[in-house]
């Protein structure tokens, strides 16, 4: 049995657990829609508390089985053979991803599949390198002692995922998680179940041991993300959503002491002094705010503009808004649809609050006229406002939409106080061709990231998460190591 069957209306999305497909074992199923459309294109088979037991269950008698035993450059290999087989099969990927979210082609092939097999590549490569720590320790009887440490898995490692960029948010936990040794458990948003099943069928493929990774399909509380971070025999949790679910995930980790490691939710700032090229802050700003339908955690929803240059820019802002098409076919080809009708009525249910609390609408503000067989899509316009005040709802609450609120300022001091004053503290941008100010200004953001005349321009070896509300913990590069592995400090009298 593969992830799914064939027919695309009636195609079942199987869980898979120690290597192979499987219905839910109490026989419940949900729909699975496309948002281009809002039809219905499949049946996802929900796991059972008994699933996700057997799930954990074979992803703990994988870490003593061969996986366990394998060397590290052994394990490297094979996880650099799961990145060339998601290459390989990279249209099948794009097919599935963009079923599950209706985002555009162009989205989901330059960055959802590409970073999806990248984040095996890279984290094989970092291990492989991965440094030691030794020091010579003095002895009170006037000897010397060699202290070194050793790396270990931490064990079975609990996934649970969101929906805006399914297979490389999920990859950017399971490809470091199983570089050190671990085996995972990967629990994929409800709304998009696709890409983490088909993932099942690479790793077999490449001959990966039954049991490392494991997928089950279901929703948070009640369903498969409770059971699994409820289970006992989960030794860590890696989270990235709501910052509300990383709160209940949280106490759930506090039964048995586990880690976790949480990326959560953002309000996230740019800043746009008056010596910005405006070319170059419209064009990175527009794509900030609308590239996939604003439904990125590090997108923008909070511009700040110099006043000197604030009409020219929110009219550059919304020239460049209007380019932004919604649609994912034809010539309509640039904003795909929002994740779900519900997820749409909150996003609408924020444009109409930003009326009523006195903003301008700049553009947008609704609900595009689409026909065809889009017509039924959960599109919305992407919306700019002015005349937005710091404690306005659109200016505090996330709204993970295409949408932002552009404010004017009259001093550095005066916006790094508004770009701070947010519970949040995932990243920010700034725009200037004064390096002394850009670095000055960075420095100064409550953040764990900080663009300078950029957005989005990752190097997976860097630090990434957010501080406040926004997470607990940075992954990437070696700073994955230190979530996945557990250190022990040998001592010995010498
Ligand atoms: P969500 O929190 O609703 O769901 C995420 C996952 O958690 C889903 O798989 C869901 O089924 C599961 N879940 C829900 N309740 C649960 C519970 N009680 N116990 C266990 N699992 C549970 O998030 P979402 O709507 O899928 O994603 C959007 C959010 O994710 C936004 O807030 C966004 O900012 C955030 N996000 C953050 C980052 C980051 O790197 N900081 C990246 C992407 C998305």
């Amino acid at each position: 049995m593969t992830s799914t069957s064939s027919s695309p209306v009636t195609e079942t999305i199987l869980n898979f657990i120690d290597g192979s497909y499987r219905k839910g074992s109490e026989g419940k199923s949900f729909p699975n829609v496309n948002p281009a459309t809002g039809s219905q294109i499949g049946l996802v088979h929900e796991a059972s508390q008994a699933d996700v037991a057997d799930a954990v269950t074979a992803a703990k008698a994988a870490l003593t089985g061969p996986w366990g035993k394998m060397t590290t450059a052994e394990r490297v290999k094979l996880i650099a053979a799961v990145a060339t087989e998601i290459e390989r099969r990279a249209d099948d990927f794009l097919a599935a991803e963009v079923a599950d979210t209706g985002k555009p082609r162009h989205v989901a092939s330059h960055i959802d599949i590409p970073r999806g097999a990248a984040n095996f590549r890279m984290f094989a490569d970092v291990v492989s390198t991965m440094p030691g720590e030794s020091f010579n320790t003095s002895t009170p009887d006037g000897g010397q002692a060699l202290n070194y440490t050793v790396r270990k898995p931490k064990g079975v490692v609990a996934v649970v995922c969101p929906w805006n960029f399914p297979l490389l948010l999920m990859t950017w936990k399971v490809g470091p998680a199983l570089a050190c040794g671990n085996t995972v458990v990967v629990k994929p948003s409800e709304e998009t179940p696709r890409t983490a099943a088909l993932l099942g069928e690479v790793m077999n493929a490449v001959g990966m041991p039954k049991g490392v990774y494991n997928v089950v399909h279901g929703f948070g509380p009640g369903s498969a993300g409770e059971f699994l971070t409820s289970n006992p025999d989960v030794d860590a949790i890696t989270f990235t959503g709501e910052t509300g679910t990383g709160q209940a995930i949280m106490q759930k980790a506090a039964i048995g002491v586990r880690d976790i490691s949480f990326e959560l939710g953002g309000k996230n700032p740019a800043i746009v002094f008056a010596d910005a090229d405006l070319d170059k802050a419209v064009e990175g700003l527009s794509r900030s705010v609308f590239l996939n339908t604003g439904q990125v955690c590090l997108g923008t929803e909070r511009v700040y503009v110099e006043r000197p240059i604030f009409d020219a820019f929110v009219a550059r802002m919304a020239a460049a808004a209007q380019g932004f098409k919604p649609g994912v076919t034809g010539d309509r080809a640039y904003l795909g649809p929002l994740i779900s009708a519900e997820h749409r009525e909150k996003v609408l249910g924020y444009y109409r609050r930003a009326v009523e609390d006195g903003a301008t609408v700049v553009t947008g503000g609704g609900v595009p006229e689409i026909s065809g067989a889009e017509a039924g899509g959960f599109f919305v316009e992407p919306t700019l406002w002015i005349d937005v005040a710091h404690g306005d709802t659109v200016m505090r609450e996330e709204i993970f939409g295409p949408c932002c609120g552009i404010v004017p300022f009259d001093s550095e001091d005066e916006v790094i106080a508004l770009a701070n004053d947010t519970v949040y503290g995932l990243c920010a941008s700034i725009w200037t061709e004064n390096m002394s100010r850009g670095h000055r200004v960075a420095a100064a953001m409550d953040v764990g990231v900080c663009w300078v005349n950029s957005w989005f321009l990752r190097d997976l070896r860097t630090a990434f998460g957010g501080s406040g509300h926004s997470g607990i913990g940075r992954e990437g590069g070696v700073h994955s190591l230190e979530f996945y592995t557990e250190i022990t400090n040998i001592c010995v009298k010498l």
